[in-house]
Parts: C-alpha cells; sequence; structure tokens
C-alpha cells in the first residue's frame, strides 16, 4: 500500500513477519533525473515482493534509482544487495559501514554477550535467531558516505545530514528545511522506543543517543518520518516521552540492583519489558538477546557517570552500586 505523504514523497510498507515492529517504513521520492528510497527492508521474499509492488505502483525504474540506508540494521539495509543495480548509489554512513567492513562473524558479541551473563550454551541458539544473521545483505555494494551537513538533492527535496549516533553507531537522520521534514530511521519512533544496545565497552551508545535527541530538538520539523510504526508531529513532545522512559529505566536499575551485584543479563531479566509473555522464561531467544544488550547500554551509562562499579567474577562482569 503507497501512501503520498508530501508531493512525490510516499510511504510504502514493508511487512517484517515474527518481528514486533510489524513492519518497516519505506520512503520514496520520485524525482526527474533519480529517485530515491530509504530505508529497504529485511532479505526476504516477504519484504521483497511488498517493495517490488511499491515501485511497480509508482512505475519506479531502479536502473534510475539511489538508496539512502539510516543505519545498518538488517531491517534497513537488508534488501540493499537486491535493489542496488549498477548505476544506483549506495548512501550510508562511516561508522556502520566501518562495523559491516570489519565483521569477523558474530563470535565478538557472542563472547561479550557471554561475558555479560548470557546462558554461554544459550548463546548459539541466540545469533542463529538474530534478525541480522538470517536476513542480512549477502553482499555489500559499492557505499557512497555521507557525513554531517552532506546534502542529497532529489526532486523538489534538498535534505542536509544530520548524524544522530544512539541506536547504532553511525546512525544517519535527513532534514529537509524548507518542507520541515526529518527523515528519522529508528532515532525517534512512536508507541514503540527504539532499542539502545550496547555490545562494547569501548562505547556509551545511551550518552550518544540522549545527546543526538538533544541535537534533534533544535531543529524546526513539522513531521517526523519514523522507521517503523506512524509518523510523528509532536516531535518535542515525543523526545521528552523518550528522554524520560530512559532516566526512568536508569533508576529502574539502581533499585533493582540495590544492595546486591548482578550481571547485565540478570538486571535485564528484572526489567520491566513492554512485551506479551508473562516472565522472562517465555521470552522469545532473539528478545533476550535485545534485552540484555539494552541493559547494558544503560549500565554502561551509569557506570561512565559513576552510579556503578564492576567486578569480574566466574568470567562473568558484575555490578553494583557505587554509593
Ligand atoms: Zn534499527
Amino acid at each position: 500500500m503507497i501512501e503520498e505523504i508530501r508531493n512525490n514523497l510516499f510511504r510504502t510498507e514493508i511487512p517484517l513477519p515474527n518481528s514486533p515492529l510489524k513492519s518497516l517504513n519505506s520512503y520514496i521520492i520520485k524525482g526527474e533525473d533519480r529517485n530515491l528510497i530509504i530505508d529497504t527492508g529485511l532479505n526476504r521474499k516477504e519484504c521483497l515482493d511488498a517493495m517490488h509492488s511499491g515501485l511497480k505502483e509508482l512505475d519506479i525504474d531502479l536502473e534510475k534509482t539511489d538508496l539512502f540506508i539510516t543505519h545498518l540494521h538488517a531491517d534497513h539495509f537488508g534488501l540493499v544487495s537486491k535493489l542496488a543495480t549498477e548505476s544506483t548509489k549506495v548512501y550510508f554512513n562511516r561508522p556502520d559501514s566501518e562495523i559491516i567492513e570489519s565483521w569477523d562473524g558474530w563470535d565478538t558479541m557472542i563472547e561479550y554477550g557471554g561475558q555479560n551473563g548470557f546462558p554461554r550454551n544459550e548463546l548459539q541458539s541466540a545469533l542463529s535467531s538474530h534478525p541480522g544473521h538470517k536476513f542480512g545483505s549477502e553482499w555489500t555494494p559499492e557505499l557512497s558516505i555521507l557525513q554531517e551537513g552532506d546534502r542529497i538533492d532529489v526532486g523538489d527535496y534538498h535534505f542536509t545530514c544530520v548524524e544522530t549516533p544512539g541506536h547504532s553507531l553511525g546512525h544517519m537522520c535527513l532534514y529537509e528545511p524548507a518542507a520541515k521534514i526529518l527523515v528519522a530511521g529508528d532515532h525517534i519512533l512512536i508507541d514503540i522506543t527504539p532499542n539502545i544496545q550496547c555490545w562494547s565497552d569501548d562505547q556509551n551508545p545511551l550518552a550518544d543517543y540522549l545527546d543526538s535527541l538533544d541535537k534533534v530538538s533544535k531543529l524546526d520539523i513539522e513531521l517526523v518520518l519514523t522507521g517503523h510504526r506512524r509518523l510523528v508531529t509532536d516531535y518535542k513532545g515525543r523526545i521528552k516521552e523518550l528522554k524520560d522512559h530512559h532516566h526512568r529505566r536508569l533508576d529502574e536499575i539502581i533499585s533493582i540492583l540495590g544492595d546486591s551485584a548482578m550481571s547485565a543479563y540478570e538486571i535485564a531479566s528484572k526489567m520491566s519489558w513492554d512485551i506479551n509473555c508473562e516472565n522472562w522464561e517465555e521470552f522469545p531467544m532473539a528478545q533476550k538477546w535485545f534485552a540484555t544488550g539494552e541493559a547494558i547500554s544503560h549500565v554502561r551509562y551509569l557506570e561512565e557517570n559513576k552510579r556503578l562499579k564492576r567486578r569480574i567474577e566466574n568470567d562473568v562482569v558484575i555490578f553494583s552500586n557505587a554509593a
């Protein structure tokens, strides 16, 4: 189903079967010489069929179309290899492209999950149920790297790149000042909160994310084109809700820990999650993995703010309140 949001700017919903996200919003802009597709869907048949039917309805020729991908996650990047032609420019950011280029399999992430208390005998099954593992792009075309302030012109639209790290290391939004539109990827979502995960002790993605929210709140925006679910008009209100949400989560972790010490995995199992499961044991494996990554990002933030301290016990990192 195609919806024209603004003149020559369309949204098509790409289904994400079995995902709590339900679908991806892919945006298609028709230009005179070149068109632009923003975000693509998982590398699976259901997504490709939906994309092809949208492109057909709009009479879009892929030979005359470029791609902009907000970040590396498979539900956004997965179909790139199926859509790119010889002449396609694939616009992308540097930090996420370096992750793709230096990808040494999932071993580093798996090891880090184990260090953070994810049961080592469940790691392999967590990996095999990960959507990035099952539905990622099978190869990466040459990428045209963009950075802060770079421009993409398509039809009547003149987008400026806005770096918004947090949801991924290199997440990038597009801002159209005349139309007052922000293409937000997974930086701002409504009904669900963007997942902020951490898989390295060198990083503090939650701090990056909160900074990126402040950065975007300074722009003049009428409409936020989100990567999933509904579009957002009251972006300042939504940004405040997202910031409050994370500060509540930080406080929740402090009170879960109390006087005890726990791994990030154990903390995740005690946090409140907006998911249709009675208890932690019922969580699907992939959701346990995402929840643990989310717990780690909050724990890392608290640790950097000197509110938590760590020690190692039996090869697992254990956190406790610093005060
Ligand atoms: Zn994402």
